[in-house]
């Protein structure tokens, strides 16, 4: 067995990423078992979300010491908020042979890149600025100030794109659904890891 692969999503909000996230997690298609990783936040939960499924909510001062402990892989402060990955759930499941999915921001991209140099990162983009307000607007949770925010920050997350490994552009879900898997798939058939799972069969076919 080897280990899962880790893949880092980011997308400036908006863009439909938790949509194609969840859609990714219960997908029938993708032959390789992936979790998503649960982060820990400082922020204020918002309607309909719950504490150790859409994040972990925490206070500043736990964070604090989240941070002094080691105990995050990447963190970064969003919206004025702070956000961290689990290093415990993270080591725990790769080495489980599980893929797991990061949905963070570019900063914690840039951290993970650098620490972790095998995984994956991938940018997903909104169709059009037009789209993408319209998406912002019909979220409905947050204030106007909020969106506009928002809209100020997205232009900040795309202009890091080219620092992933892919690029997927949410026009069409399902389009967009097809190729996030076929990152996955694709990844877990390249040569290094495919000579190491199928090690036995290839000695037994190179054997005279
Ligand atoms: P929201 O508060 O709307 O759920 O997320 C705001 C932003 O924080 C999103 O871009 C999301 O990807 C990012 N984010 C969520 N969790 C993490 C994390 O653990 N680390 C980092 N660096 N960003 C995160």
């Amino acid at each position: 067995m080897d280990t899962g692969i880790l893949f880092v999503i980011s997308a400036p909000s908006g863009t439909g990423k938790s949509s194609l996230i969840k859609a990714l997690l219960n997908s029938s298609v993708l032959t390789y078992q992936i979790k998503e990783s649960i982060s820990y936040t400082t922020r204020h939960i918002r309607k309909g979300e719950k504490n150790g499924e859409h994040y972990f909510f925490i206070s500043k001062e736990k964070f604090k010491k989240m941070i002094i402990g080691e105990e995050f892989l990447e963190y970064a402060k969003v919206f004025n908020n702070y956000y961290g990955t689990s290093r415990k759930y993270i080591e725990h499941t790769l080495f489980n042979g599980i893929d797991v999915l990061l949905n963070i921001d570019w900063q914690g991209a840039k951290q993970i890149r650098k620490k972790i140099p095998d995984s994956k990162s991938i940018f997903v983009l909104p169709p059009s600025k037009h789209e993408l307000y319209r998406r912002l607007n019909n979220r409905g949770q947050d204030s106007n100030l909020d969106i506009l925010k928002r809209i100020q920050k997205s232009t900040i997350e795309i202009q890091h794109y080219i620092e992933y490994d892919y690029l997927i552009v949410n026009d069409d879900f399902n389009v967009a659904m097809y190729n996030l898997i076929t990152i996955i798939q694709a990844e877990h058939l390249c040569i290094k890891r495919q000579q190491k799972v199928n090690q036995l069969i290839i000695n037994h076919l190179l054997n005279n």
